[in-house]
């Protein structure tokens, strides 16, 4: 029978020959020669959340699902090897059992750890760099079969280039996070005016750990989050967050739906979703905190442009917006991350601000998208590399200092270019 797999909104939907779940090393080194003996291809699938091709494939799909798990603890220096294919929520559980914590995450944590770092997933704070950035240590099976280990301290320069990887290095199998002592967080989250979000912008970034906006289209709405570490007991707003599912998921979910028949209702949606924007708080432990439920399926790209054109880029963003009047109703999210070192990540050497446009599955998203990425690219912008873009090789070559560094360490560990793909070769310029 056929296998049929689609990413989490559904924008790739392909059919693999094979779909393979191993449950030990050695497994994952026969599967290497085999593929090698066979001149077959191998694409790498962590929880399918990307929205870009990335893990397409009518060959070999493998999956880490059942390589997963905690392998070693040391306490002293405040590292965790852990398998690659453990989601960022059972890692955050198993850390926290030790009394340890990841410094930072994204806004979901349904995610792989191998897959959230292949593409830089980020979460917000200045002080804090994308997850990739958290890595002590990376072992992966490459291209030949062979087991390969870099880290801080040894083969930095593979480890600067496994970091964000797009899954064409080889197939990781473990991972060493630099973790914290477990810390509580305390949210917060308002509805505000865009325009004192704006004026208040560093003052937010600088006296806050984690601060980050969404600003409504067709309105002045920002709904704002703040997080701080807190010593207070854990306690739920739970009426908040009640409000909030609510409002983010159920209800919102209700009343977008007309807007894919009825596209230019998204403008009293979005008023109505803004006006709404909910109100709540809650202490926890941190990664119980971070992460949403995110149950309204759409698409999404995302541009990561230099903090210092933030405010010139957001306001040329909304006066197109408003200029055009997109049947958009979903809000655009926007973060604030550390530069980091890693060759092809979209914060290297980039203290950045993250732009994320997202639009209702189902509702066309072409013309927008293309719109956005013009005015991000035209302030150097860096597209996400796990959501929507148009960019390609050429591109990326101008984009990225280390683009050829990492082109060539590529090769050494892919000679026989067993994980590329129709996708990744127009990335890489193959
Ligand atoms: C609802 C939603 C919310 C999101 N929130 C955020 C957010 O807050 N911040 C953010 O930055 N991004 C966010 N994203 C994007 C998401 O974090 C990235 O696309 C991430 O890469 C997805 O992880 P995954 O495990 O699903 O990997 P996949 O999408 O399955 O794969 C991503 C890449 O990793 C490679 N890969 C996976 N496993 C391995 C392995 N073992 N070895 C080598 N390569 C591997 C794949 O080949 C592919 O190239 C979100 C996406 C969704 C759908």
């Amino acid at each position: 029978m056929q296998n049929t797999f689609s990413n989490w909104s559904g924008s790739v939907v392909f059919h693999p020959k094979e779909i393979l779940y191993p449950t030990t090393e050695q497994e994952i080194i026969d599967i290497v020669h085999r593929a090698l003996n066979n001149k077959k291809k191998i694409r790498i699938v962590g929880s399918a959340h990307s929205f870009t091709r990335l893990v397409e494939t009518d060959n070999t799909l493998l999956s880490l699902d059942n390589y997963n798990g905690i392998i070693h603890v040391d306490k002293d220096k405040k590292l965790i090897t852990v398998k690659a294919g453990t989601k960022i929520k059972a890692f955050g559980e198993m850390a926290f059992g030790y009394g340890f914590a990841q410094e930072n995450l994204g806004d979901i944590d349904a995610q792989s750890l191998a897959g959230s770092i292949s593409t830089g997933t980020h979460g917000t704070g200045l002080n804090f760099g994308n997850i990739s950035s958290q890595l002590y240590a990376i072992k992966f099976i490459n291209g030949k079969g062979e087991t390969v280990y870099c880290s801080e301290d040894e083969n930095k320069e593979l480890l600067k280039a496994a970091q964000v990887s797009l899954g064409s290095l080889g197939i990781i199998t473990e991972l060493t996070f630099k973790v914290q002592e477990a810390y509580k967080l305390s949210f917060v989250s308002k509805n505000e005016n865009i325009q004192d979000v704006f004026a208040q912008l560093d003052k937010h970034n600088i006296e806050n750990r984690n601060f980050e906006f969404y600003w409504f289209p067709y309105t002045d709405v920002a709904q704002t989050k703040y997080s701080n570490i807190s010593q207070e007991e854990a306690v739920e707003n739970k009426l908040g967050l009640w409000y909030d599912n609510l409002m983010e998921n159920h209800l919102f979910n209700a009343i977008s739906y007309p807007t894919r028949y009825i596209p230019s209702l998204s403008k009293y949606v979005a008023k109505i979703s803004g006006a709404l924007a909910g109100t709540s708080s809650k202490v926890n432990w941190s990664h119980r905190v971070y992460a949403l439920p995110r149950t309204v399926l759409f698409n999404e790209m995302e541009y990561c442009v230099p903090i210092e054109s933030f405010s010139a880029v957001k306001k040329e963003l909304i006066r197109v917006f408003n200029q055009k009047k997109f049947h958009v109703h979903f809000p655009t999210e926007n973060r604030f991350v550390k530069a980091d070192d890693i060759m092809i990540s979209a914060s290297y050497k980039l203290t950045s601000a993250y732009i994320s446009f997202h639009v209702y599955k189902g509702k066309a998203y072409q013309e927008y998208f293309k719109t956005m990425e013009e005015i991000c690219s035209h302030y150097e912008g860096r597209p996400h590399w796990g959501k929507m873009h148009n960019k390609e090789a050429k591109d990326f070559a101008n984009m990225y200092e280390r683009w050829n560094d990492f082109l060539e360490i590529r090769k050494v560990h892919d000679p026989e270019n067993i994980f590329v793909s129709e996708y990744t070769k127009k990335l890489f310029g193959i």
